[in-house]
């Protein structure tokens, strides 16, 4: 109903809301440091739904969406979108790709089943890419930026790999912890990161940056601290885990929470119009037996069939 409209967009989210599916910014204004808490269970499972991956890469891709969410929260503009991509040649994974646009994730990766069964359950982050990159894109729209780093993927899990993109590509004293569990066939992911801003608080400019700052290594003692556990616990609301951490501060101040689903973009229309851009003996050859076109969305498997008739010149 039109009135509906008429509503306040932000209003506050039920306590039970902090729990999953959410991230939740923090400030630690005396020590010049913000931080982004997120836990995922439903979202895990919703995308993990349109794909049939072996534990080993549905563990990786909870990994990869919790680290997406963590990185989306941290974007200013609504309409803001992040890309995390990670790509090799040769990998058993040889692409994984999540993204986030106001509070929708989705992702999917590219792996080779046969070597992937050959590796073990437990392969490591290396065991899977090989030499690999990590690329991750923020895009503002409305301020009409773009923003890309790339940094090698390193270390033994997709949370120490952002951590070195954090100090290499954007040289800010960063720490990030990502844990994820299944039990009852259900993932959790939950992850947190930290980051020292020595010249002020969000949304100010960076003037410099100090490495050693005495302040940096407080917050992050305490917010390495967190349990691999406490991440994971669907029954501990992110507020109350903020406070486990950083009770003794002087000041925490906690940001709105960015409730968290999952969502593809691709649409129909869009897909028909990418489609209606080849020429028309290059259309013909995508004609399959069915006498259609098909078209599949390799984030959510949706299937978009068209039949070549749709295409002909008016
Ligand atoms: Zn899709």
């Amino acid at each position: 109903m039109a009135w509906r409209q008429h509503l306040p967009i932000f209003h506050p989210m039920p306590e039970t809301q902090l729990n999953t599916d959410v991230a939740l910014g923090v400030a630690i204004p005396s020590r010049n440091a913000r931080g982004r808490i997120a836990r995922l269970t439903s979202v895990v499972d919703s995308v993990l739904s349109s794909h049939r991956y072996p534990p080993v890469i549905e563990k990786l891709m909870a990994e990869a969406l919790v680290l997406t969410a963590l990185f989306g929260s941290l974007l200013k503009e609504a309409e803001g979108q992040v890309t995390l991509q990670a790509q090799t040649e040769n990998g058993i994974v040889d692409l994984l790709v999540c993204d986030y646009l106001a509070g929708e994730l989705r992702g999917y990766i590219r792996h080779d089943p046969e070597r992937l069964a050959d590796a073990g359950p437990n392969p490591s982050l290396f065991a899977l890419f090989g030499r690999a990159y990590l690329a991750i894109t923020f895009d503002h729209p409305v301020m009409n930026e773009r923003y890309q780093g790339i940094v090698p993927l390193e270390g033994d899990n997709l949370g120490q790999a952002a951590q070195s993109f954090f100090a290499q590509s954007e040289q800010i004293p960063s720490l990030v912890r990502l844990a994820v569990e299944k039990s009852n066939g259900r993932w959790t992911a939950g992850g947190l990161l930290f980051q020292h801003l020595p010249e002020g608080e969000e949304g100010r400019e960076r003037i410099h940056t100090r490495l050693d700052h005495p302040d940096w290594p407080h917050i992050a003692v305490l917010a390495g601290s967190v349990k691999p556990e406490e991440l994971t616990d669907p029954a501990l609301p992110l507020d109350d885990l903020l406070w486990r951490l950083f009770h003794e501060e002087d000041e925490v101040r906690t940001l709105s929470a960015v409730h968290l689903t999952r969502g593809c973009r691709c649409d129909p229309d869009y897909v028909r119009s990418v489609i209606a851009r080849f020429p028309p003996e290059e259309r013909d050859a995508m004609v399959g037996e069915d006498g259609l076109i098909r078209v599949d969305c390799e984030f959510c498997s949706s299937s978009f069939a068209m039949k070549p008739s749709e295409f002909a010149k008016d």
